[in-house]
């Protein structure tokens, strides 16, 4: 058994071009295509964002691949204007050599009770065993993952266009939200932040949650 820490990597993409893309989409509203100057995107987006003209900011799109546990991406994968790529627990076959032969477990650090995580780390062992033992015995990957728990990790790719990202950063990165969640979600707003601040600056998030807690951002080519 293996207990994993979650990370976000994030194609590489300029904020600024982003936002200057969308602008030059949104002035064909008002062939205003003329008035464009070196940071004439920003109040351009700002006005369309106070007007709840939001619909210009589906022009542009970010990809973005997560390593999180399976709680996660069944909360995830309800937006509906996102497009995912998830795992397959029915065709990854745990017991392979290509998984090291074991189980990886998301670790849930915000456990922070220690037999309370003794109990967990139990509980998963116990699961690898059985998943092991029923696959020695023949079963089917479609069997054996019927007692895959919510902690096993699992990669997914999420794609989503910049008004649906907007939706979903202020949905889920506040304090109702379950902290594996928000040790996925955190980081990567506060990357968009830096990236695109006309759209994304005002956006809160729980700034109470533990920074230790956040999961590793990597941006790179995809
Ligand atoms: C803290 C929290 C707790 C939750 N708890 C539960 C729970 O206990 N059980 C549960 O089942 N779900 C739960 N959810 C999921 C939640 O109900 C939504 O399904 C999920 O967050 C997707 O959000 P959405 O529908 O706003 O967004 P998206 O699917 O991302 O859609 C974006 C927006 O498009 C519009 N839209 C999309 N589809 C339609 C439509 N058919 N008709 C009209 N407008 C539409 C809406 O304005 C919507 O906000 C929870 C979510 C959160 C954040």
């Amino acid at each position: 058994m293996r207990i994993v820490k979650p990370y976000v990597i994030v194609e590489k993409f300029d904020g600024v071009q982003v936002m200057k893309r969308i602008e030059r989409a949104c002035r064909t509203c008002y062939r205003s295509e003329g008035k464009i100057t070196e940071d004439s995107y920003k109040n351009l987006i700002k006005n369309c964002i106070n007007r709840g003209h939001e619909s210009v900011l589906e022009h542009e799109k970010v990809t973005v691949r997560i390593y999180n546990d399976i709680g996660s991406y069944k909360d995830l994968t309800r937006h509906r204007f996102a497009s995912f790529s998830v795992e397959s627990t029915r065709y990854c076959s745990y017991d392979k050599d290509k998984y090291g032969n074991e189980i990886s477990f998301m670790d849930p650090v915000y456990i922070e009770d220690e037999k309370v995580y003794e109990v967990w780390k139990k509980t998963m062992q116990d699961i690898e065993n059985s998943y092991l033992e029923m696959k020695k015995l023949g079963a089917t990957t479609d069997m054996c993952r019927n007692i895959l728990p919510h902690s096993t990790a699992a990669e997914y790719t999420m794609t989503a266009n910049i008004r649906e990202w907007k939706h979903i950063f202020e949905l889920r990165a506040n304090n109702h939200v379950h902290p594996a969640i928000r040790q996925v979600m955190i980081p990567l707003l506060k990357y968009f932040k830096e990236q695109m601040p006309d759209i994304f600056g005002d956006i809160p998030y729980d700034e109470e949650f533990n920074p230790e807690y956040y999961a590793e951002l990597r941006v790179e080519e995809m």
